[in-house]
């Protein structure tokens, strides 16, 4: 049976990031991890789909007994990634895919060497700059400030496997699925299994 992969999707926020890996997830045999976090729920959010908010007991006690794949503390909050659903649903042949800051991807790639890291771009400092300033909740002088942490992440994009540019959405949708589907094609750790199967075939 197939085995399924691990994408890691990060980039600066507003990025649209997260739309992308929502209509990812509309393909079959893909599936989302949902993280445990500290932070209070927004608007909107339910607990289960956006994330298990949990207690700072509750997380701590997750770290212990290693139930995480990573986890990070951004902006004075905890945030980590289950780790036994994660690995079922691969092994039931899955593709699961974790939407998650830089910190938590370089984890991954420690640890799962294997994993498919994917940076998301925005087209231009000055695209970003507008769609946050359309969102309206922060002041131009925190715009100034995100503009600054979005540059020293964008450093880190040397140690992700690709990246895309989210100009138009649909476009990086369909380069996100490319990505997916080249990767499924790579002979690294599939090779003997598929001369076995023609060898069968004799
Ligand atoms: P927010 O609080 O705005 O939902 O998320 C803040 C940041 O945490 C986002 O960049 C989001 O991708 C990231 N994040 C969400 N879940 C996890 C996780 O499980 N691990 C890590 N490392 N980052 C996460």
């Amino acid at each position: 049976m197939k085995q399924g992969k691990l994408f890691v999707f990060s980039g600066p926020s507003a990025t649209g990031k997260g739309t992308i890996c929502r209509e990812l997830l509309k393909d079959p045999d893909t599936w989302l991890s949902v993280s445990l976090t500290t932070r209070a729920p927004r608007e909107g959010e339910e607990h289960g789909v956006h994330y298990y908010f949990v207690t700072r007991e509750e997380y701590d006690r997750t770290v212990e007994e290693d139930g995480f794949l990573e986890h990070a503390e951004i902006y004075g909050n905890c945030y980590g990634t289950p780790k036994r659903y994660a690995l079922e649903h691969m092994a039931a042949g899955e593709d699961v895919i974790l939407e998650i800051e830089m910190q938590g991807a370089l984890q991954i790639k420690k640890a799962y060497p294997e994993a498919v890291l994917i940076f998301v771009l925005p087209p231009s400092l000055k695209e970003l700059q507008n769609r946050i300033r359309k969102r309206g909740s922060e002041s131009e002088e925190q715009i100034a400030a995100r503009m600054k942490t979005t540059l020293s992440e964008i450093e880190l994009l040397p140690e992700y496997d690709y990246f895309l540019v989210n100009d138009d959405l649909d476009e990086a949708i369909a380069t996100a699925r490319s990505i997916m589907k080249a990767e499924h094609c790579k002979t690294a750790g599939t090779a003997q299994a598929l001369i076995d199967k023609y060898k069968e075939e004799r």
